[in-house]
């Protein structure tokens, strides 16, 4: 699985950095979401990187 799509935590919306928002198409996510990478994001010492989430079959991811 790689990461190069997942953009730093800085370019996420707060919905998508807190697991409830599709990563790809910005939808509400259910028990259905899938994680597709670690959008990574220092803040001083503080490691802010998160895992971001999409729908297993959304029709915007690129691998899709
Ligand atoms: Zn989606």
């Amino acid at each position: 699985m790689s990461t190069a799509a997942v953009p730093t935590v800085w370019a996420l919306s707060r919905p998508v950095r807190d697991g409830l928002r599709c990563l790809h198409c910005f939808l509400p996510l259910d028990d259905e979401r899938v994680p597709v990478g670690i959008a990574r994001g220092y803040w001083g010492a503080h490691d802010l990187s998160v895992t971001v989430y999409a729908h297993p079959d959304c029709p915007s991811t690129p691998t899709g």
